[in-house]
């Protein structure tokens, strides 16, 4: 029977590079959230979209189509915003540090998180998140609720642009990480919080190997 695998947790905790793995294990779809709340702001910065202006928002939502495509190439999973390949432009800073601003808008998160439902609703989707257990799937088979010990993510997402060719500083990225949580944890609409049925996982010194282990135990069990 095919379940729903929701992976919720703080930023850059490993959620991505866990999801993807379990997914290709158990021959599911990963649907990686935090990339469409990625490309909604960079729709919305691109067009100016004034925030503080609901029925500007509104317009501008009724206006992006968010998807997924696999590339042949290289097995991944990318994102297209209206027709677009996006991935890696929304992975750049400047999204990162506006996407909790726009995340935190109630039609936005309504807008994203019906998309989600629809995209899961034959199940057999690993989805990662801030509020897959809790708003989207709060019937998942499987929550786990990803932490890791600020400095080691941060250095974590330090490589990981650094790999794209971004350097960052790591005070910078530090500063990003906590804003973000900070914005996540407090906003009125889904907020990032651990359902009380996921299970916890700390990732400061697991090798990914044992993350995905975790996950698919989970699965199993
Ligand atoms: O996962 P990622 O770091 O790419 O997510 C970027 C941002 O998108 C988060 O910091 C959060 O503001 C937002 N997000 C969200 N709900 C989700 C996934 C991401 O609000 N389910």
């Amino acid at each position: 029977k095919k379940i729903v695998v929701a992976l919720d947790g703080y930023s850059s905790c490993g959620k991505s590079t866990t999801a993807k793995q379990v997914a290709q294990e158990l021959g599911y779809a990963y649907i990686d959230t935090g990339a469409m709340y990625r490309a909604v702001t960079l729709y919305f910065l691109e067009h100016f979209i004034d925030l503080t202006n609901p029925k500007k928002v509104q317009e501008a939502l009724n206006n992006i189509e968010v998807s997924f495509q696999r590339n042949s190439k290289n097995g991944r999973n990318e994102v297209f915003l209206n027709g677009l390949n996006v991935e890696d432009e929304i992975r750049k800073m400047y999204i990162s540090e506006k996407v909790s601003e726009v995340s935190v808008l109630a039609p936005v998160r309504h807008a994203m998180v019906s998309e989600q439902k629809k995209m899961g609703k034959r199940r057999g989707v690993v989805m990662d998140g801030r509020d897959i257990g809790t708003a989207v799937f709060p019937d998942a088979e499987v929550k786990v609720f990803m932490t890791a010990e600020v400095d080691i993510r941060a250095r974590r997402r330090q490589e990981e642009l650094l790999e794209k060719g971004q350097l960052v500083p790591f005070d910078e990225i530090v500063e990003n990480l906590q804003k973000r949580d900070h914005i996540d944890s407090t906003r009125e609409e889904s907020p990032l919080r651990r359902a009380e049925d996921a299970h916890l996982l700390d990732t400061s010194h697991m090798t990914i190997d044992e993350q995905v282990d975790f996950v698919l135990d989970l699965v199993h069990s």
